[in-house]
This record gives C-alpha cells, structure tokens and sequence, in this order.
C-alpha cells in the first residue's frame, strides 16, 4: 500500500488526484490537501469582473468532487515539507501537525508577490481571485473619464487576463458612451512579444491599436502612489483607474526543499520528477519552465506526474514526458478570439489563428471543465 500526498486543488493538483485514481489500486491512499475547498476556474475571472457570470459559474466544491473519486480530501494550509522524513506539516485547518507520505506531488502553484511594488496593496486594483475581480469590477462600473492603466509587472507571467481586461474595458466604456473621455494603456515590463515572436506580438498590438488602446512596452512598475505609477528609473505614468498583474514567485512551502531558482520555482525534469529528490514531483505554476504560466500546462504536468507516480509505485521508470508548449486564447469581448501557440523548446515564431471561434471555445471549455470535474 502506498500513501500519495498531492499538495494544492488547484489545475494541477485536481488533475493528478483524477488521474492517480483511475490508475492505482483500491489498496493505495490518495490524499490531496488544499488551503480552501473551492475550486476556482481563474480563465473567467476577467468575465466575472465584467459581470458576465457569477462567482458560482466559476468554481465547484472540492470536497464533494474529490469524495466521488476515492480521493480523501483535507481543507487546511500547508506550512512546510520534510523531504527527507517525508512528512508535510499543516499550520491548520481539517488536521493540525503532520502528515507522512510515500510520494508527494506538490501544486500549490505560484504566489503574489505584491511586496515588491511599493504601494500595491494600497494603489492597485487585480483580479487575480474572486474577490478581487468583483472589486475591480465596481471600480469600473465608476470610472467615467481620465486614463485607464491595464498592465503586468515584472515576473508577473501571465498576459492573457491584461489583454482581455483592456478589450473588455473598451467595449464596456462604449457601450456606456464614455470610451471618448477615457485613455487606455496597456504596459509591459520589457519588449513584448520576444517570447511569441514578431508576428504574433505585431497583431495584438494591431488589436489594441484598432480600438484605441496605446500600448507601452519597457515600462517597469517599480512603484505606486495614489494616481502615479513609477519605474525604478523615474519614468512615470499618471492613472484615474489601475488594474496591474503584480510579480509571481514559488509557493512560499518550496523554499525549504532546497531545489528552487531564484524566484522560487521548483526544478523538476521532464518527467516532471523533482530534481534532487526522491519520490517528489510537482506541476503547475510551482515549476520552473521559462514563459508564461498558464492553466493547460499545469494540467499536462498534473497529468504526467500523477502517471509518472503510478509507474514509480509499480516499479517501473516513468512513462509520460512533458513538453512545453504555451497555447492561450484572449478573448477579445465581442464574440471575436485570438489563439496562439508556440512550442516553447524550439525556436520559430508562434501560430496564430483569429475568429469567433475561438472566444467560443474558451467559453465551452469553460464548461467543459466544469461538468467534467465537479
Ligand atoms: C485572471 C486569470 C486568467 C487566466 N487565464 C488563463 C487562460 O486563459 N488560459 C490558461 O491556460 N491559463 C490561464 N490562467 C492561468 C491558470 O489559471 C494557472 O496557470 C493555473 O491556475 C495554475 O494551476 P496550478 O494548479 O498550478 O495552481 P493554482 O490553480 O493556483 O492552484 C494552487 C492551489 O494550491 C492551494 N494552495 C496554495 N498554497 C497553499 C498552502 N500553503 N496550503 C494549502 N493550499 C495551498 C491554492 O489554494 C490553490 O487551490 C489565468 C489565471 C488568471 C489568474
């Protein structure tokens, strides 16, 4: 019999219990530990700051899902983790102390890391849970003119909710008869698009620039005060209305496993096996692979690793190899969509496909999701 702890309900984690469900025995435990029991599908977070669903259309009970499938599941906060004695410790929650595995997969995915931009948490909005989307949206709902900032951080790795956020702010400024008075500008922290190469980065910034919206590459948010936004250099950007993507970093339960970069992410091989230790794995956010971070990798590497464990347990090698590639959909707000992909571990420029289409396909595999996990 072995004991497999999985750390995290979020992508990764739900997908790695499923799957080591339906690969290992009656005889073996899975147990997946998570700071709260909902599930949050966070693609639609911008969607519910706009008010084009509710909290409810968005997550699903953990506990109740996980019970279905022979997952035991425990709501409590995960303090640190003992490689060595294999044994995680719980700050609180359903269970207090520790508990021992066999083999751990950790998901506890990425951390905002709102401390490296002074005056964030007094100054910006984002949406980046649920709360915070709502409460982004009543900022908009009372925003009438002046300049509108939409942008990330340096480190925050995550584009996809910055350019629809603007689109969606457009066309609800529109549709109000107040696009007229309001700026929009979106800002990068370095040169756009080195990642998804020229073609890809030229036609967003054709989007944006089709609705008036003026984008800012090299623009380092260092700093915040009520209506400024700084670099470290002093270059400055007024704003009457903020949403900003603050920097990520490693989930803070990695440090002490001594096997992270400089920003926390946790080095694992293609077998998504943690470099330097036995019988650990991790996927999602969590991991260090160059790019954006996105939820279909996390899925793929929540994949991987829970048949990797499976095999392990079997005595066998791994069987299942991650590849990184990064897809995304960016829903333009009025029924149009852009999809990109790009393999991440070859050079050549991204694939991109536009349409209405694809704004339909993310709704559905919004859907999708949820009907197949809940
Ligand atoms: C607004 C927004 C839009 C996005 N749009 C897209 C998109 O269009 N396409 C796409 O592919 N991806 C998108 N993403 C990214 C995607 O949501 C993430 O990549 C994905 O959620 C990562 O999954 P994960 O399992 O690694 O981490 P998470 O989903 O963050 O899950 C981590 C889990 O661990 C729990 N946890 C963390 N720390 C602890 C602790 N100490 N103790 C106990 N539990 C803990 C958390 O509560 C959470 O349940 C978007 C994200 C956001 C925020």
């Amino acid at each position: 019999m072995a004991r497999v702890l999985i750390l995290g309900g979020g992508f990764g984690g739900v997908v790695a219990a499923e799957r080591l469900a339906e690969q290992l025995g009656d005889e073996h435990q899975i147990t997946l530990v998570s700071r709260t029991r909902q599930f949050v599908f966070y693609p639609a977070l911008v969607r519910l700051a706009f008010g084009k669903c509710n909290p409810k259309d968005l997550s699903f009970d953990l506990r109740t899902a996980m019970l279905d499938r022979r997952v035991n599941f425990i709501e409590a906060e995960v303090a640190r983790i003992d490689p060595f004695a294999r044994i995680v410790t719980i700050a609180h929650g359903d269970v207090e102390g520790r508990l021992s595995y066999d083999y751990l997969i950790f998901a506890l995915g990425r951390r905002l890391a709102t401390e490296r931009i002074t005056g964030f948490y007094e100054h910006a909005n984002h949406l980046l849970n649920i709360d915070k989307a709502i409460q982004f949206g009543k900022a908009v709902d009372n925003f009438h003119e002046g300049r509108a900032v939409i942008g990330m951080c340096p480190g925050s790795r995550l584009p996809v909710p910055m350019f629809e956020t603007a689109f969606a702010l457009s066309r609800r400024l529109a549709e109000r008869g107040d696009r007229d008075r309001v700026k929009i500008t979106v800002v990068s922290p370095d040169q756009f698009g080195m990642e998804i190469g020229d073609e890809a980065a030229t036609a967003l910034r054709k989007m944006l620039s089709e609705r008036q919206i003026e984008f800012l590459h090299n623009f380092p948010i260092k700093r915040l005060t009520q209506n400024v936004a700084m670099t470290e250099l002093g270059r400055s950007l007024d704003f009457d209305l903020l949403m900003l993507l603050p920097p990520f970093r490693g989930a803070s339960a990695a440090s002490d496993l001594g096997v992270t970069n400089a920003e926390g992410y946790i080095n694992v091989d293609p077998s998504m096996r943690v470099i330097g230790h036995d019988r650990i794995y991790a996927a999602g956010d969590c991991v260090n692979f160059e790019g954006a971070k996105m939820g279909h990798m996390a899925v793929r590497q929540g994949d991987v690793a829970a048949t990797n464990v499976a095999a392990e347990i079997d005595g066998q090698a791994p069987v299942a190899h991650y590849f990184h590639e990064l897809k995304f959909v960016i829903d333009e707000a009025d029924n149009n969509g852009i999809y990109l992909h790009k393999n991440m571990w070859a050079d050549g420029p991204a694939t991109l496909r536009h349409g209405r289409f694809w704004s339909w396909a993310k709704r559905a595999q919004k859907e999708f999701w949820e009907v197949s996990h809940s």
